[in-house]
């Protein structure tokens, strides 16, 4: 696996790539991976024939009372990791190669940055598109790997290609959880041992209300109740949102029918983790 650390020996790299007829698989991370990331590593290496892979803990999507300094890092770690998965080319940018001091221009997808995380997170999902959008003209992936997890961001930086008219398929990949069910992120290593056994509540919450709307329960109202009900009972648990959404604008959703996002945020302590559930087709 190569690393890289510049953005002209990054572009050198990649144009190699193509020159010599190789496609370019994407993945983006903060790095402090876990098997969330490596799904993503695996499903590019399975479907392009290079594929890059950046740790950049971005400060630009991070607000001033945010976890940038303190966010977890461990660049052998995670270099172990990649070499493992077979990942061809690491990217692993300084703040300062991808923020000058005079850097000027920001993106953002308006409407949809402002729902959801967006409320508490302002300048959150701007920070994001930005990057994203720096790696892809640094990169020129063919595809570009997302999880679910992060359902917003997916669905905005999808907003974002097809506004630009982006020459690069987005891939959203499922969740990957611990055997208990909680989503696994980078953050969850914050959690103290009693936090981090009082969060499966999270994915225990969504899974009755999966179960709720397979016994035919559609009112939003009802189902967001019964979330929050749940929640409620943990008395770790200080819920930020629990929505029920239509999931192309994040507009609230009229029912819980197919299709429709159930996302929620919940602090444990200082911990902010989120979670997600699309509720599926019938039958
Ligand atoms: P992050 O390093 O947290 O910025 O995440 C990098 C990418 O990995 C994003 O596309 C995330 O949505 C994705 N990701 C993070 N956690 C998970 C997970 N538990 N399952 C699937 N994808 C994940």
């Amino acid at each position: 696996m190569l690393t890289i650390a510049t953005i002209a020996e990054m572009k050198d790299a990649a144009r190699a790539e193509k020159s010599a007829g190789r496609t370019i698989g994407f993945v983006p991370t903060m790095g402090y991976l876990h098997e969330g990331h490596l799904s993503l590593v695996r499903a590019s290496k399975a479907a392009t024939d290079s594929t890059v892979v950046s740790i950049f803990v971005n400060p630009a999507q991070f607000g001033p009372q945010e976890d940038y300094a303190r966010y977890p890092r461990d660049f052998e770690r995670d270099s172990a990791f990649l070499i493992g998965e077979g990942a061809d080319i690491l990217f692993f940018p300084e703040a300062a190669e991808m923020y000058p001091p005079d850097f000027r221009t920001f993106v953002e997808v308006e409407r949809l940055q402002d729902k959801l995380c967006g409320r508490t997170r302002p300048g959150h999902f701007r920070g994001v598109c930005t990057v994203v959008l720096k790696l892809f003209e640094i990169i020129r992936p063919e595809k570009a790997y997302f999880g679910q997890k992060d359902a917003q961001q997916a669905l905005i930086l999808k907003k974002m290609a097809a506004d630009f008219n982006l020459d690069v398929e987005l891939d959203v990949r499922p969740i990957v959880r611990e055997p208990d069910g909680l989503a696994m992120s980078s953050r969850n290593q914050y959690l103290s041992p009693g936090d981090r056994r009082a969060a499966v509540v999270l994915n225990r919450s969504l899974e009755a209300a999966a179960a709720a709307i397979r016994g035919g329960e559609r009112r939003p109202d009802v189902v967001i109740g019964l979330i929050r009900g749940l929640l409620g009972r943990e008395p770790a648990a200080r819920i930020e949102y629990v929505e029920i959404v239509e999931a192309r604008l994040l507009e609230a959703a009229p029912d819980a029918g197919p299709g429709r996002l159930i996302a929620l945020a919940v602090y444990f302590g200082n911990t902010r983790l989120i979670d997600n559930l699309i509720i599926p087709a019938e039958g």
